[in-house]
């Protein structure tokens, strides 16, 4: 059997930080992923991190301090985050920030700026790179190559967690965990270790776990093995949850044109207001309107969309002059291009009629152009009674219609496990696991964003909670060694 100092499970944003300083502060790490490769989410995750007082906020002249962001957090979730999480993330992004910087992180020029896919905070202090995530990928990828040829860490890729094994004793009286069994390339390994830390993250690949926990049908983006492994093993161990019911989606992603379930991240609708004014409305199926669709936070449309809309289906609805004149709907497409796709591209219809547009789309008719009677009608008086929207440019008139049919999309989960403030994994009953861990998403997206999606505060907590927790294991280990006979 293998005994290591550490086993971090996931190598992801949250496993690679944390197996790069466990290795460098000396101890002996395994670093097991379930895919073929090493990165996780960060093949796909936008990859924002927001820090308060990095040094890179202060060259660029921007007042700031971690009391703002925390102040900001607050306002955006209303305090349904875990304040005690909160603090050490956002006590610990500046230095976060600045270590990716010293190792050559390339930062996107434009950094540190405000973003407004997310509620916004009051300064600028979200960063990122001119790749996304594979620009910390690049960085990790670097510093763990790096430990790997120091022998201190050794890294099994295809190599899933299948299972792990409640100790006999306890630690300090505290219950533990004693062994975890890898499948590495198709052969059961027993591996014992000081400590196991699950970095597995989220649940957002495994629609049925995700109906069960969050409560909504699941469309994804996020990576195929995110399958919430962790999350299940340790609850065979008695491991709590955290941040049940708490699942906001984020607005609005076109359906994949093959698979069922997943979006095209590349093809995402800009639905925010500060950078795109709406000159479409946004029905359900029935062809109501739900949300006052020029809002300005995509925080409110957001909370609309879970509360009105229980299968988070909706449709964004325009006429030509819109297509021709708003600023393009979706990334990287041009007006003509959705007259292009439109009746081709999965999601995207066009018809010379309301009522035909409505039955191509799969939206009752009668609804629909109740709807836009109602709303031409408010564009015509230059008041919208029924939701209050002040963004009236034209009436839906001009033929032919388009409609393009999103869904509020999974990014990330919000339940996960529940932990204490070291991210050490904590029971029903109470009791917290003296050597078992869970960071990243696999503590749960709600411990930092609450009932809200804030910009970077998955992200910088990941990166933040996997070095720290490497720490304290890496402190732990030096003061057993000096007390050792
Ligand atoms: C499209 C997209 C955009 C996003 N944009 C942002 C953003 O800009 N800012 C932000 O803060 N957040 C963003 N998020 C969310 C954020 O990127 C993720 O929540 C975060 O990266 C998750 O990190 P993680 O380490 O917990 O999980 P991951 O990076 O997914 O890593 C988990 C790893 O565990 C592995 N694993 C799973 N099960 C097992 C097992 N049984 N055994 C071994 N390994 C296993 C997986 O294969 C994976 O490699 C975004 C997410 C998506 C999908």
């Amino acid at each position: 059997m293998n005994h290591w100092d550490v086993l971090i499970v996931g190598a992801g944003n949250a496993g690679l930080p944390c197996a790069i300083e466990a290795a460098s502060l000396g101890l002996r790490t395994l670093l097991v992923e379930k895919d073929v490769r090493i990165g996780g989410c960060l093949h796909t995750t936008g990859g924002h991190l927001s820090a308060a007082g990095a040094r890179r906020q202060q060259i660029a002249g921007i007042d700031d301090c971690v009391q703002w962001h925390l102040d900001d957090i607050d306002a955006i979730t209303g305090g349904t985050h875990r304040d005690d999480i909160v603090r050490v993330a956002v006590e610990h992004a500046a230095e976060a920030v600045d270590w990716l910087d010293d190792n050559g992180f390339r930062f996107a020029p434009e950094t540190p700026r405000i973003v407004y896919g997310h509620p916004p905070y009051r300064v600028a202090r979200s960063y990122y790179g001119p790749d996304g995530g594979l620009s910390l990928l690049e960085v990790f990828s670097r510093l763990i190559d790096e430990q790997v040829s120091s022998g201190r860490l050794e890294v099994w890729t295809d190599s899933p967690l299948i299972d792990l094994e409640a100790g006999p004793s306890t630690i300090n009286g505290q219950p533990q965990v004693a062994a975890a069994t890898v499948l590495r390339r198709g052969t059961e390994t027993r591996v014992a270790a000081d400590a196991i830390v699950l970095a597995t993250g989220g649940f957002a690949a495994d629609a049925d776990l995700f109906e069960a926990i969050e409560g909504f049908p699941l469309v994804s983006a996020a990576h195929p093995t995110d399958t919430g492994d962790g999350l299940v093993l340790a609850q065979h161990l008695g491991a709590a949850l955290q941040g049940e019911g708490k699942f906001l989606p984020t607005f609005g992603g076109l359906p994949h044109p093959t698979t069922p379930g997943r979006v095209q991240w590349e093809d995402r609708p800009v639905l925010t207001t500060p950078e795109r004014a709406p000159w479409e409305i946004y029905v359900d199926a029935s062809g109501h309107r739900w949300v006052r669709e020029d809002a300005e936070s995509i925080d409110t449309k957001e909370r609309a969309l879970v509360d009105q809309v229980p299968d988070l289906v909706f449709w964004t609805i325009f006429d030509d002059r819109g297509r021709r004149e708003s600023v393009p709907m979706v990334v990287g497409w041009s007006p003509q291009d959705i007259a292009e796709k439109a009746n081709d591209r999965a999601g995207v219809y066009s018809a010379a009629s309301i009522a035909e547009l409505a039955r191509t789309a799969g939206i009752d008719p009668p609804g629909l152009q109740a709807t836009i009677d109602q709303y031409n009608r408010a564009v015509a008086v230059g008041r919208d009674d029924a939701f209050g929207r002040e963004f009236l440019p034209a009436p839906i008139a001009e033929p032919p219609f388009f409609a393009m049919r999103n869904h509020g999309i999974a990014l990330l989960t919000y339940a996960g496990l529940d932990v204490d403030v070291t991210a050490r994994v904590r029971r029903s009953d109470g009791q917290v696991f003296a050597n078992l861990f869970a960071i990243g998403e696999a503590m749960g997206g709600a411990a930092t964003h609450g009932h809200a999606i804030l910009s970077g505060m998955t992200c910088t907590p990941a990166i933040v909670y996997g070095r720290l927790v490497a720490r304290d294991l890496a402190q732990k280990a030096s003061k057993q060694q000096a007390v050792a006979p």
